[in-house]
């Protein structure tokens, strides 16, 4: 048998099904893992439109075992495939919801068009599948740049387009039906799955690292935040490693808000972080710890601590616009102490510089203990 014939008649459907199957499950237990975590309409759209797909596909292939040529088989015939466009429908509308929330009106017209697939079934055929084309074209144009990248649902769009052309001309040219046209029918829609599988995953990835990327970010600076600092010191103090702490804060921030603004002091804010994220950068973490005050965890135990907070400390003087100075303070992790300790150590050191007269960098000492 040759390899084309495997994709003719009933056995093509059975084999292309088979091999749609697992594309839906998996898109299905993807979407409702994460309506069941986000509570996301665009993931409950999709998996009732995969719950569709597949119940549409199960009929399908029952149907399709069944010879009888009654007249009433008809209209079964064409409220299956006006099912099929449904769940086509809202696997649309749930992509379009992934990207843009309120959408209600589009929402509609999705629900809408579902109503008008059934509506036809009285009509013929032509009238189904002219129907379906004439989505495909205005999705294609409406929709195309807002869902995905790189054109990936364009392509996809295209060759469902390309699908319901083939069966236009198979249901045309009845007698001479190809074994080209009937394997690309079958096979074609693997493609046009897949590609729709990878934009939702594309999709669920970006949202999830954003939303991590959020967990552990501040918002004004861009700086980490206290919780993911304190975790990061914990890890590197309970595996002893030779870290150091850098601990800051501005000096008389309040007056700066008091009479150049809430909104200057937190440009000079954003700009203090990010001289500190710049020195920071590839040999530690800067976090922001609270109101104007910034820490950092040190790994790189090569680093000369008191060059690297004098140039930090430096910076500030000069470059920040309304200008401010800082207070610094650094500890380093010596054995038995705890990351909490470590951090107070540096903060200690910090208000140390606070009370010698501010814009200064003070080394932590511990105080030796006489007995
Ligand atoms: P010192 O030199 O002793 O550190 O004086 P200070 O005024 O900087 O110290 P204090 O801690 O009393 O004041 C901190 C101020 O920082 C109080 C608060 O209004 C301000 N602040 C905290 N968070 C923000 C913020 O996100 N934006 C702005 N603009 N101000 C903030
Ligand atoms: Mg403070
Ligand atoms: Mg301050």
């Amino acid at each position: 048998m040759k390899f084309l014939e495997l994709f003719f008649g009933l056995q093509g459907t059975v084999i292309s099904s088979l091999i749609l199957l697992p594309i839906f499950l998996l898109m299905l237990l993807i979407s409702i893992n994460l309506f069941k975590r986000r509570r996301k309409k665009s993931y409950l759209t999709l998996s009732i439109a995969l719950v569709l797909t597949l119940i549409d596909h199960g009929i399908s292939i029952s149907h399709s075992f069944m010879t009888s040529e009654s007249s009433y088989l008809i209209w079964i015939e064409r409220s299956i495939t006006a099912l099929g466009d449904c769940a086509f429908f809202l696997l649309i509308l749930g992509l379009y919801q992934l990207y843009h929330t309120n959408v209600a009106h589009i929402q509609w017209i999705f629900y809408t068009l579902c109503a008008a697939a059934f509506g036809i079934v009285f009509l013929n055929d032509w009238v189904q599948i002219g129907f379906v084309m004439a989505f495909l074209l205005t999705i294609w144009f409406i929709f195309g740049r807002h869902i995905g990248s790189d054109h990936k649902f364009r392509w996809a769009i295209f060759t469902f387009f390309v699908i319901e052309g083939l069966q236009v001309w198979s249901e045309y040219k009845q007698h001479e039906n190809s074994l080209w046209v009937s394997f690309l029918v079958k096979v074609l829609p693997v493609l046009s799955y897949s590609i729709l599988f990878f934009i939702l995953l594309e999709r669920v990835i970006e949202v999830m690292q954003k939303s991590y990327m959020q967990s552990i970010t501040d918002a004004l600076t861009g700086l980490f935040n206290r919780r993911h600092l304190y975790e990061n010191v914990e890890k590197s103090v309970k595996a002893g490693q030779s870290v150091s702490i850098i601990f800051i804060d501005i000096d008389n921030f309040k007056k700066l808000n008091d009479t150049k603004g809430h909104k200057a002091g937190d440009e000079v804010l954003k700009q203090v972080a990010s001289i500190f994220r710049e020195e920071v950068d590839g040999i530690g973490i800067a976090a922001r710890y609270g109101g104007e005050e910034m820490v950092a965890l040190i790994r790189d135990k090569k680093i000369e601590m008191k060059q690297l907070t004098e140039r930090i400390r430096f910076r500030i003087e000069k470059e920040t616009n309304p200008g401010v100075t800082a207070s610094i303070g650094y500890s380093y992790r010596e054995d038995g102490i705890s990351h909490d300790e470590l951090i107070t150590q540096a903060d200690k050191a910090m208000y140390q510089a606070k009370t010698t007269g501010k814009n200064k960098v003070v080394r932590y000492i511990a105080t030796p203990v006489i007995t």
